[in-house]
């Protein structure tokens, strides 16, 4: 394929070398040809002009042609390069020839002919004689015949160095190329950290280079997201799959009271429990991935939802010793009523689990414009700094065994912000180490109704 730019490339800049040349070449060729073969033409026209004017015709004598002798001798003279002429009659009767053995054949009409190497003009006189003038060419078309083998030769050389040159640039060209394709193909799924040399990648093929360097970078980050989500998600199901295993062989290894297999079966209970919460989130993600989960787009009322959600988890709060309240006008979104309760059950049980006896949750829903904010506060152990730009990425903890003791999976706030997004709307989180955490809910309004 690069071999086949370059050749085509260089096949059309041939072409137009060779239509170039050539037109150059026939310009100069004819014009080399005009210039030479007109001198004589005009040579050979001034002395029939001259002989028919000096030609008479006597009725007694004959025909006359008064010249003087040393013109007269100019034709006389034998050899090619000397002129030569010649009288007919109107009727076609030879006359005169001015030397011997010419054997020219009688010109039929007027005007210049050419003639085994000779160049002739024939002119009728005033008094209706023929006068023919002519002139060996063969040295003069032996030049011309020279000149164009030069130019011949000159073009070809000229169009070899040519096509020369162009040989060399187009490989110096295509270089970078070959080189960007050659670490493309060397780029693959198990090595995708290759990247184009760009620094000696010139011009447009330079941005070429920083596009496809970017899409690799691209690439490579999806690629490596993909791969950790697979290994997070074996590594979160590998610990409730061995709960179950081990308290399944431990039981049956023998015979034991009524309370103990209840106790057995409960602890594989809770691991399956967790292992159907960990496959419910994948399922919810691949399926929010793959574009199959939409969204419902009905009237739902914020705080009534909220004070659902605080509901729910009331029996929680109590038993871990920590207050839920909420506040805020009636407000209506546009948007999934189930996906939406999952939003705030997720945010409220996080500020239960990560919090500490004596603590609180708080919900307070505002009004800002066309937009709903929501803000779920809880006075918790709270998130350093560092953590927070990486909260709502996939299985992602802030201190994974105390989350898996809280319950917790690392899907909650992935599938959270997947949620919000899809309506349209933004989550934040912030807070300080030890004073709690407050996530930000930003959700626009349902246009159609105010409730007031
Ligand atoms: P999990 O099921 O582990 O709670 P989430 O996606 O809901 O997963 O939360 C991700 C992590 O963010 C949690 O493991 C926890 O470390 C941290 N986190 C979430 N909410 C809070 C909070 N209110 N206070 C402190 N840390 C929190």
């Amino acid at each position: 394929m690069f071999g086949s730019i370059r050749t085509i490339l260089l096949g059309w800049y041939a072409l137009i070398l060779l239509l170039t040349i050539g037109v150059f070449g026939g310009v100069l060729y004819a014009s080399q040809r005009r210039a030479i073969l007109g001198e004589v033409d005009e040579r050979i026209r001034n002395h029939s002009a001259a002989i028919a004017a000096a030609t008479e015709v006597d009725p007694l004598d004959g025909v006359e042609i008064e010249l003087s002798e040393d013109y007269l001798g100019l034709f006389r003279r034998e050899g090619p390069a000397h002129p030569y002429f010649a009288v007919w009659r109107p009727g076609g009767e030879f006359v005169f020839a001015s030397r011997e053995g010419l054997a020219i054949p009688f010109p039929e009409r007027a005007g210049f002919r050419d003639r085994q190497q000779r160049r002739e003009i024939a002119i009728e006189s005033s008094l209706g004689l023929l006068i023919l003038v002519g002139q060996h060419t063969g040295e003069r078309r032996e030049d011309l015949r020279e000149f164009l083998g030069l130019l011949i030769g000159s073009g070809l050389a000229v169009m070899g160095l040519a096509l020369l040159g162009g040989w060399f640039l187009s490989g110096r060209v295509l270089a970078p190329i070959r080189r960007i394709s050659r670490t493309a193909s060397e780029i693959s799924g198990s090595n995708l950290s290759g990247r184009i040399d760009v620094g000696r990648t010139e011009s447009e093929l330079g941005r070429l280079a920083i596009t496809l360097n970017e899409a690799f970078e691209r690439l490579q980050e999806a690629f490596e997201r993909q791969s950790r989500f697979t290994a997070d998600a074996s590594h979160e199901l590998r610990t409730p799959v061995s709960i179950i295993l081990t308290s399944a062989e431990q039981t049956l290894e023998r015979d034991r009271d009524p309370a103990e297999y209840r106790e057995s079966l409960e602890a594989v209970l809770r691991a399956a429990r967790r292992m159907k919460g960990i496959v419910d989130g994948l399922l919810t993600l691949s399926r929010a991935d793959s574009g199959a989960l939409t969204m419902g787009h009905d009237g739902v009322e914020l705080a009534e939802l909220v004070e659902e959600s605080l509901g729910l988890f009331a029996p929680m709060a109590k038993e871990r010793g920590v207050t839920l309240s909420w506040s805020g006008p009636k407000l209506l979104v546009s948007g999934d009523r189930v996906a939406l309760q999952e939003v705030f059950a997720n945010l409220v049980s996080n500020g239960i689990r990560y919090n500490r006896p004596g603590g609180s949750v708080s919900v307070s829903l505002e009004e800002d414009g066309d937009r709903i904010l929501a803000a779920v506060t809880d006075t918790g152990i709270g998130i350093p700094a560092e953590h927070l730009p990486h909260l709502f990425e996939r299985f992602y903890r802030v201190d994974e065994a105390r989350s898996r003791e809280a319950g917790g999976n690392g899907l909650g706030l992935a599938i959270s912000k997947w949620i919000v997004e899809s309506h349209g709307g933004s989550i934040a989180v912030g807070g300080r180490v030890g004073e709690g955490t407050t996530f930000t809910v930003v959700l626009p309004r349902d246009p159609g109704e105010d409730l007031g």
